[in-house]
């Protein structure tokens, strides 16, 4: 064994299969079951906007794993491109709204500013306040329910072992590290 990973969540189950397709030999122990900590009480949002900058490489790099998770994990994880709308209620969230898309355009995110008219136009359920918004079109949500069991069947696939129900007491430096 080469790796043991502590939890079964997204971080713990995607850093198995990540490992594992590199050739790792990986353990991945969990207390509990795959999936059944803060991963499945998650809004499964998949978002770019809003984010600091310095966050932007590491969401694209994300946004596009999801793009290929169903051929990258053989099933469908409900990943969809829905987009996200951020609303803008006054003059000085409208001038932030603006800063923040000129800034991110070299990050490769592309903000659409929507004005009143649209608002109501492209989202009728909404109410009168806002006087504007940017919608990030490519973001989306996936399925916070299947993302973990996914990665760890995957994992598991490419011989990883999966442990659930044990919890770790305990961690030791050996000698060897
Ligand atoms: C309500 C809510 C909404 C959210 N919405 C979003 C969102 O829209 N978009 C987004 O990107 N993020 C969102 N998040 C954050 C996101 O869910 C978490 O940051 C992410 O899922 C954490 O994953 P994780 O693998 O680190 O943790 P977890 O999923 O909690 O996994 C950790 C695992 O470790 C196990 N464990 C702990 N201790 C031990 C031990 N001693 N031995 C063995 N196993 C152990 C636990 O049982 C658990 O299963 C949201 C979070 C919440 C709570």
């Amino acid at each position: 064994m080469d790796v043991i990973v502590l939890g079964g969540g997204l971080m713990g189950t995607a850093s198995a299969y990540f490992l594992a397709r590199r050739g790792a030999q990986v353990t991945l122990i969990e207390r509990n079951r795959i999936g059944s900590g803060a991963t499945v009480a998650s809004f499964g949002n998949i978002r770019r906007t809003g984010r600091h900058l310095s966050q932007l490489p590491l969401a694209q790099r994300s946004l596009r794993l999801w793009g290929e998770v169903e051929k990258m994990l053989g099933r469908d994880l409900e990943f969809r491109a829905t987009g996200h709308i951020r609303l803008i209620f006054d003059e000085g969230g409208l001038a932030d709204m603006r800063a923040y898309a000129e800034a991110a355009r070299p990050w490769g995110l592309e903000l659409e500013e929507l004005g009143p008219r649209e608002i109501r136009a492209r989202f009728p359920g909404l109410g009168p306040e806002a006087i504007a918004a940017s919608l990030s079109p490519h973001d989306g949500s996936g399925n916070p329910r299947l993302i973990a069991p996914a990665f760890a069947e995957a994992a598991r696939r490419l011989g990883a072992a999966i442990v659930e129900d044990a919890r770790v007491e305990q961690i030791q430096r050996t000698g060897s590290g």
